[in-house]
């Protein structure tokens, strides 16, 4: 029998009004390091920045995969930083970045329950943003937009918010308004208390920034800045206030309206003013949907799912990771749980909280936090834990992959244990496996969304099942699962430039060189309904 815990409502009710929870999407190098860092130096975490940034250096110069991972430790992929701020517990859920891109980056985003879309001005949107902006919207998460490197020629503000309007389709509200850009830029106007922030640039932005805060009233501030940099604010002030929409915060929360907020994460700008307002805006923990209906963060028994697995790479420690998310009640340390795939009890000993600097071991934790254990081979992706009445949550879907390769076993004597480790792996979650639609072809097929998921699993095999294998690349970079199943790709006939293959679950899955090839075969066959995921099953 599962213990519960002791915890009054009003305490659990405290604890979820006093949790924010978020990731950030962004294309690498829109500056999601340096905002990181930032915002720990903001919320205390850190004193001087430079710790995340020497770590990823240290990481970066590494040139064996092994060391790097160590190096990496648990920060490979996805790990939580928490900082308190204004009494709140901020759980920053860190994504993954270019080089380790992968299906955890879009599986960290099923955990959170707050997004900050970060873009760099002089860019706009990039592919890797919108991508991860499709999951968020999946998920009609509530987006944050911070536009980046204002310290630098950018693109104008007013043309980057219609690019969001236009292509995502979400209305945009700017909380600040940047006067000037680049060798000009002097800072923000904030609407919520109506002041303009002048900041001051520091060497590189270790420290907090200075920043004189001036009412919109202030004569002082014609004297402050240039003449045209002031009345060129102005008209767009006034333009934004008379045709822009009113903020509505029911819309953000819907994942319908972003509010905006310009900055440089380098030199401080506007970070400070993004937080404060962020802390107000931002989503708490909300209720989620399980095989009971919706579970609220307040309901009196815990429970959370499994939203990644981290395996550690060094032989000498095989201990796996299983990240949950903690959805409702109260988590304790040692507390005994059901396990809902497996109709099991199981003991959650060693938890550890997870922060940029290392493991800490925790005592408890609450809706909106993230708690690693150690995984003796129990959990999945997806699975559920929980306290009193059975529940599953929803689960985290396949994602997309873009990346296929043949993977062979040139040694028959190894079958056994390439069979064995390609199923393992595949339960884990590290990479997707598909089949050729031919029976002939037997190999599995990897499928992922980034390199370092094939690299992941060679490794892997070799390390831990003693199987050398090789890959064979597939020229394919688009994927989509067929709604309807075989009897609807029958139906359609012959189509061109495709390969049809079929997932784990004997599903088919229709592969494109190019998404060219891909919309040209919807608009040959408007009966096929193609989807960009799939349910685990
Ligand atoms: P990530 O790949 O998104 O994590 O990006 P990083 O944080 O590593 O930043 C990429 C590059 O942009 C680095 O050279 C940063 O120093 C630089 N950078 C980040 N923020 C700013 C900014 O606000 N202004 C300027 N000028 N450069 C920035």
């Amino acid at each position: 029998m599962a213990i519960s815990t002791s915890v009054s409502q009003s305490d659990l009710e405290t604890a979820v009004e006093q949790r924010r929870n978020f990731a950030i999407i962004s294309h690498p190098d829109a500056g999601k390091t340096t905002l990181t860092e930032k915002l720990l130096l903001y919320g205390g975490a850190i004193h001087e920045a430079g710790a995340v940034k020497a770590r990823r250096a240290q990481r970066h110069a590494t040139s064996d995969w092994m060391e790097m991972e160590q190096q990496r430790g648990i920060s490979i992929t996805s790990t939580v930083l928490q900082f308190d701020y204004q009494g709140c517990q901020v759980n920053l859920l860190d994504t993954p970045g270019h080089q380790d891109f992968s299906e955890d980056t879009y599986r960290t985003l099923a955990a959170a329950d707050n997004a900050v879309m970060l873009e760099d001005a002089a860019k706009g949107l990039e592919p890797q943003t919108r991508k991860l902006f499709e999951v968020c919207r999946m998920r009609s998460l509530p987006i944050f937009t911070f536009f980046n490197k204002m310290d630098r020629p950018g693109r104008e503000p007013l043309e980057l918010m219609d690019e969001i309007e236009q292509e995502l389709g979400l209305q945009t509200y700017a909380v600040n308004w940047p006067i000037g850009m680049g060798d000009r830029f002097r800072g923000v106007f904030d609407r919520r208390k109506r002041q303009f922030h002048l900041f001051e640039r520091t060497a590189h932005g270790s420290r907090e920034a200075k920043d004189t805060v001036l009412d919109l009233s202030d004569p002082q501030i014609e004297d402050l800045l240039q003449q045209d940099l002031y009345y060129q604010f102005k008209e767009e002030l006034e333009m934004i206030e008379e045709l822009g929409p009113e903020l509505d915060l029911e819309k953000i929360h819907a994942g319908q309206m972003t509010p905006v907020f310009f900055g440089s994460a380098m030199t401080n700008f506007g970070v400070h003013l993004f937080l404060e307002a962020f802390m107000d805006y931002a989503l708490r923990p909300s209720p989620r949907n399980s095989s009971e209906g919706e579970i609220p963060p307040t309901h009196e028994d815990f429970s959370g799912f499994v939203f990644k697995l981290q395996a550690n790479m060094d032989p000498k420690h095989r201990d796996r990771v299983a990240f949950i998310r903690v959805c409702s009640g109260k988590f304790e340390k040692d507390m005994v749980v059901s396990h809902a795939r497996l109709g099991k009890t199981v003991r959650l000993s060693h938890p550890q909280k997870l922060f940029a600097q290392g493991r800490q071991s925790l005592e408890e934790a609450y809706p909106g936090d993230v708690i690693g254990l150690n995984n003796p081979g129990v959990f999945a992706i997806g699975d559920t834990i929980y306290q009193g009445r059975r529940l599953e949550y929803d689960g985290i879907p396949c994602f997309s992959p873009e990346l296929f390769a043949y993977l062979k076993n040139p040694n028959p004597s190894k079958f056994k244990q390439f069979r064995k480790g390609v199923t393992e792996l595949r339960e884990e979650g590290a990479v997707q496996i598909m089949y050729s639609a031919d029976e002939a072809k037997r190999d599995p097929i990897l499928a992922a969304v980034g390199q370092l998921q094939f690299e992941v699993v060679q490794f892997r095999l070799k390390n831990e099942y003693n199987v050398e294998t090789l890959l064979e690349p597939l020229g394919y970079s688009v994927a989509r699962w067929v709604d309807g199943g075989w009897e609807a790709l029958e139906k359609a006939g012959r189509l061109f430039n495709t390969a049809t293959v079929k997932d784990s679950w004997g599903r088919p899955v229709l592969l494109f060189r190019n998404e060219w090839n891909c919309q040209q075969v919807e608009g040959e066959h408007p009966e096929l309904k193609l989807s960009k995921t799939a349910p685990v099953v």
